[in-house]
Formats: structure tokens, C-alpha cells, sequence
């Protein structure tokens, strides 16, 4: 048995539908719909999967793809858990980890989605795919279709990260940009794929990229040797990497893998927008949209997700709270990470430091308590964020160095 898949499920209303078609929103409410497994069914112990492959398919038990033929891989998962001794002493912390989701193709944790999506799509017979993205899903999704021989439309804000686009064109996606925002490419790539063959893959459309998304749940329990950390950080726009990793731990508690409670869940939001963050402290079951979203943070700027309620109640269901950061925080931690631990992390990636910095300091997080963020992406993709002051000095001068100072 390759999947353990047993149906779709409907979070909202609980309607059930069939996994093995194609399938969108739920037909009763227009929710996203959710991948349910026959937990009882899978057939291997944990101890099994240490002789598989360091890739997200060594759980494909728990992944909706029915037959290995259609697994379409360019190597991703097993990402390195970093221990960061000296960013946790900067932040009072004893046991702190980073994973480190920017050395994933394409460079962001968009891959996940993307490997387990595309892969899905494929064989379920779909053969041309659009979404709305902020970069890096276009960029990931893109890759994974080339790979497939699927064709790809992609339809991101002018404003979102250059490097995306490039990486979007050379895999041979087709390329909108959009004068707007993520939410307005949304409206114009649901309009233009209605009654036509192309199947709308923007998040939480379709219920597979979560199911990607979740194996960072599944590594961080297998990396720890089977065990929760306290808390896990995580900078949230569509909110799927953050639902994602309580679906992918609920399903180990499930199989007898892992043992409670659930790490309480850390949603970071940048302070240009933060719509969950609002709902959250509101105790709202879901979001306002947000006005003139703004932030460096490109890849969490979305204004009003469709999965809003479901990153509320994994907040709420987990004892997790909603941070908001400022750019000028982020980037500063940037600069910081980099210095303390040789990690350029994305911006994204870099808000989390602040929100931590943030929770210790109001008391959220007790000192001894075990801590991981989760670098979603490779700062790579956004070298504006360290500005670079380098002396120039002509081929035939000189320069002197200081006495070495140990740090
Ligand atoms: C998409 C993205 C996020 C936000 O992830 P969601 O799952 O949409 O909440 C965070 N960081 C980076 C680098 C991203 O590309």
C-alpha cells in the first residue's frame, strides 16, 4: 500500500467528498476541503522509515499520492534542524532550533506543496494548473510542472521578489503580473480559469500542497527522535506551513508515533500585515481583510486568507498565540542571524527572531523551555535586505587589517 488516503473532508461543515477525482472548494460551503487517512491501515512501525530515502516520500503512507510512478521529486525534504546555540543565548533562550527550509528547490518551503500537489494533480489527469502567488509558490510550482509536463500559469504582484519571476520563466511557467496584490491576482486567476480545463491551484483551492506542507511536522518529530519541542514559530500568510504542521503532528499522535500535548503555535505576521494576528487578539473565528498590506516580508502578505479560521483554532486549539513584527525588526534580525549563525534567512524567516525576542520578553516563553522557527525560505531570493558597505581599494593599493577580535 503506497497511501493510506481515505477521503476529503470538509472542516467547516463537515461534508465528506471523494479523493480519488478531482476536486476544489467543498460543494455544501466553499471551505477548503482536508486529506483524511485510514491511520489504522498503515502498515509499517516508525522505526521503518529509517532505512528510506532523506526526502518528504519516505512518509508516503500519509501523502495523497496513490502509485509511486507519479511522485514528481527534485530531491526535497529532510531539511537540516540547526541547532543555534548563540542566537539563543542573544535571546535568553537555552535550546533553540532553526529549520531551515531555504535550502529546498526553488529555495523556499514552497516546494513541499508544490512536489505533493503537482505530483497529485498529475494523477488525478490534471493537465494545466494557474494560481495567484506572492513568488515563491509560482516559483516552486512552475518547477514541478516542467517536471511533470504540466503546463503552468502563474499571476504574481509586480511589486513580489525578482528573483521569483526569473525562476518562474526559466521553468517555463507562463507569467502575469499583476498591478495589485496577492488577493487581486486571486480574483483575476479564478475569473480566467472558470469553465475552462485550467484547475485553479491557489491556496487551499485544492486540498493536496497542504499535504506537503505537513511533512515539516513529520521531520521536526523525527529530527527531535520522536518528541514535540514547546513551541514552534512559524511566519504565516496563506497559513498553511503553520496548519499544516499541527495536521502532519495530530496524524503522528494518531498512529501512536508521537505523544502530546502539541507544541503551542507561534503565528508571526509582519505589522504592515496582520490580519490573523487582529482576529486572533479579537478572539475572532475569522479575519477582516486588511487595508494597504505592506512589508518586506513579501511572502506573508496576504491580506485575508482563505484558511483564516483554521489557523485561528490551530491557535487556539493548541494554547498558541499571534505575534506582529515591524520590517525594521525583521531586517535587523537578518543582519543579526547572519552575524550570530552564518544563516541569511529570508525575511520571513528573520520575523519569527523578532516575535521570539518579543515572547520571552513579555514571558510567554520561560527561558528553559525548547523553542523552533521555522526559516521558510532562503534570503537568497531577497538580497536587498543587508546593505553591503565594502571599502573599494584599486588592484595595485592596500589595506590593512585590525587585530582579530574572537566574538
Ligand atoms: C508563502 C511563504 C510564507 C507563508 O506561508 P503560508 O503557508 O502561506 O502561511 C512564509 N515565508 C515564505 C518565504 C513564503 O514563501
Amino acid at each position: 500500500m503506497f497511501t493510506a488516503l481515505s477521503h476529503l473532508y470538509c472542516p467547516r461543515c463537515g461534508a465528506t467528498a471523494d479523493a480519488f477525482v478531482r476536486q476544489g472548494l467543498c460543494r455544501s460551503c466553499g471551505s477548503p476541503l482536508l486529506a483524511r487517512y485510514d491511520l489504522s491501515s498503515v502498515p509499517i512501525r516508525r522505526s521503518a522509515l529509517a532505512d528510506r530515502a532523506p526526502d518528504l516520500w519516505r512518509y508516503h503512507e500519509l501523502l495523497p499520492v496513490s502509485s509511486p510512478e507519479h511522485v514528481v521529486t527534485l530531491g526535497e525534504g529532510m531539511t537540516p534542524l540547526l541547532a543555534v546555540p548563540r542566537l539563543a543565548a542573544a535571546l535568553g533562550l537555552e535550546r533553540l532550533w532553526i529549520k531551515d527550509e531555504g535550502l529546498l528547490p526553488t529555495g523556499s518551503f514552497k516546494a513541499r506543496g508544490a512536489a505533493v500537489g503537482v505530483s497529485r494533480a498529475r494523477e488525478l489527469g490534471i493537465r494545466a494548473m494557474a494560481m495567484p502567488t506572492n513568488g515563491n509558490a509560482g516559483a516552486a510550482w512552475s518547477a514541478y510542472a516542467a517536471r511533470a509536463g504540466l503546463e503552468m500559469l502563474v499571476a504574481m504582484p509586480v511589486d513580489a521578489p525578482t528573483i521569483t519571476r526569473v525562476e518562474t520563466v526559466a521553468a517555463g511557467g507562463r507569467l502575469v503580473l499583476v498591478d495589485g496584490l496577492i488577493s487581486d491576482a486571486g480574483r483575476l486567476v479564478s475569473a480566467a480559469v472558470a469553465d475552462t480545463e485550467w484547475f485553479d491551484v491557489g491556496t487551499l483551492k485544492e486540498p493536496y500542497r497542504i499535504e506537503g506542507k505537513k511533512t515539516m511536522g513529520f521531520e521536526l518529530a523525527e529530527q527531535l527522535g520522536w518528541r514535540m519541542p514547546d513551541v514552534v514559530v512559524h511566519p504565516t500568510g496563506g497559513g498553511v506551513g503553520l496548519i499544516g504542521i499541527v495536521k502532519g503532528l495530530m496524524e503522528l499522535l494518531g498512529l501512536g508515533w508521537l505523544e502530546g500535548p502539541l507544541p503551542r503555535m507561534v503565528c508571526v505576521q509582519a505589522a504592515g500585515c496582520a490580519p490573523i494576528v487582529r482576529a486572533f487578539q479579537a478572539g475572532a473565528g475569522s479575519c477582516e481583510a486588511w487595508p494597504d498590506a505592506r512589508t518586506v516580508a513579501f511572502g506573508i502578505t496576504v491580506p485575508k486568507p482563505l484558511g483564516d479560521f483554521l489557523v485561528l483554532s490551530a491557535l487556539n486549539e493548541t494554547a498558541g498565540t499571534a505575534v506582529a513584527v515591524t520590517d525594521a525588526e525583521l531586517l535587523a534580525d537578518v543582519a543579526l542571524v547572519g552575524r550570530l549563525e552564518g544563516l541569511f534567512l529570508c525575511p520571513e524567516g528573520a520575523a519569527t527572531v523578532a516575535a521570539v525576542r518579543a515572547l520571552v520578553s513579555s514571558g510567554w516563553i520561560s527561558s528553559d523551555e525548547e523553542v523552533v522557527l521555522l526559516n521558510t525560505g532562503s534570503g537568497l531570493i531577497y538580497p536587498g535586505t543587508v546593505p553591503v558597505d565594502a571599502p573599494r581599494i584599486a588592484a595595485d593599493g592596500e589595506f590593512h587589517l585590525p587585530p582579530a577580535e574572537s566574538q
